[in-house]
């Protein structure tokens, strides 16, 4: 028996999201004695996975499936799941996988639970922990099925490097390939030279309080000393101060980092929604009553616009000394 996992690619290369789910298909299988198997397509790097515990990748090399389709994907893993005989199929909370989880459960018979956030507990059902209500609570849930497809929220289990023999496979199960008709990609627009806001570990966000777009200069400059993405709340979006790809929210992104600066963002519930399962949360605001500061670790009450700046300031110092 296996425990087979989506592995999702990034640029070509297995992505961060991919290696979190080896490394919970990893502690899980350490467990229980199974496998753990991956299925990519056009993977360029698929021996990676061997460090996050992957006993085999199977590398869909077709060149007709590199771009996502959500049903051949899926039909793809599903001739995965009886080839490896299966009991369990992890994906990610990406998009194209949020898109695929439905279609894939159908296909293989699965109970499917998204926003999984730990490992199955030790029980006499097979019971996860996972995030509800744009994660302002948490439920158990039980899958009586015998196949079982999780969703694993991002960050949430978090990447171990646990290295097994690995080997690599080709796998180019038949596709009934007119779905690319009926579903197809027409276009798509890469953000280029930027670390992608769900990946992201550290994310610079900024509001309304920034006043105006000629402003971002200081956000984007403590991002970059950081190493961080940025991000933005839904009106500086919807006032075209910042691209639409960086509102985050209920009705935006939802990220995970392990670190989220919030500047002059008042901190509504619909915009934590979409943030707090980040791991620290500061929030700099110059109203000590915002209700960010509730849900903040650490916070700073103070002008955005003299604060951030000795923030650069002081992080370049302690850069520049390390
Ligand atoms: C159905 C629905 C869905 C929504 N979805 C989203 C969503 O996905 N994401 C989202 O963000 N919002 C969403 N909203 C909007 C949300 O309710 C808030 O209106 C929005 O988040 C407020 O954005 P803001 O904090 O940038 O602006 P404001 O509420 O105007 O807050 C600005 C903050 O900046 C502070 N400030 C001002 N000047 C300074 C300064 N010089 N230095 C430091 N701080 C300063 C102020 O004290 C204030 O706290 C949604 C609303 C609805 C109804």
């Amino acid at each position: 028996m296996s425990i087979l996992i989506y592995a999702e690619k990034q640029n070509g290369k297995v992505s961060k999201g991919a290696k979190e789910l080896a490394s919970y298909a990893r502690a899980y299988a350490d467990k229980t004695g199974d496998q753990v198997v991956a299925v990519g397509f056009s993977l360029e790097n698929p021996e990676e996975l061997f460090q996050y515990g992957v006993n085999k990748v199977l590398n869909v090399t077709n060149d007709k499936l590199k771009d996502f389709n959500a049903f051949a994907y899926s039909h793809v893993i599903k001739e995965a799941v009886d080839k490896e005989n299966s009991k369990m199929v992890l994906i990610s909370s990406s998009n194209d996988s949020i898109y695929a989880g439905p279609i894939i459960a159908q296909y293989i018979d699965a109970g499917y639970v998204s926003n999984v956030i730990s490992l199955p507990e030790d029980s006499d059902h097979f019971v996860v922990k996972r995030k509800v209500f744009t994660s302002k609570g948490i439920a158990y849930t039980a899958i009586l099925t015998d196949k079982k497809l999780l969703r694993i929220s991002k960050n949430s289990f978090g990447i171990a490097e646990k290295a097994v023999d690995g080997s690599v496979e080709e796998f180019n199960p038949p596709v009934d390939l007119s779905v690319y008709d009926e579903y197809k990609v027409v276009n798509v627009e890469k953000v280029t030279g930027k670390v992608p806001l769900t990946d992201a570990d550290i994310i610079v966000s900024a509001g309304r309080g920034l006043k105006g777009p000629e402003n971002w200069g200081m956000i984007e400059e403590l991002a970059d000393v950081l190493g961080a993405a940025t991000a933005c709340s839904k009106p500086v979006a919807d006032l075209g101060w910042r691209p639409h790809q960086e509102h985050v929210g209920q009705t935006g992104k939802q990220v995970a980092p392990n670190l989220y600066i919030a500047v002059g963002i008042s901190g509504a519930i619909q915009h934590l929604a979409g943030v707090n399962g980040s791991k620290y949360m500061v929030v700099i605001n110059n109203d000590p009553e915002a209700p960010f500061f509730k849900a903040a670790d650490y916070g700073i009450v103070g002008d955005a616009f003299e604060v951030v700046p000795k923030l650069i300031e002081k992080l370049k110092a302690y850069k520049a000394n390390q």
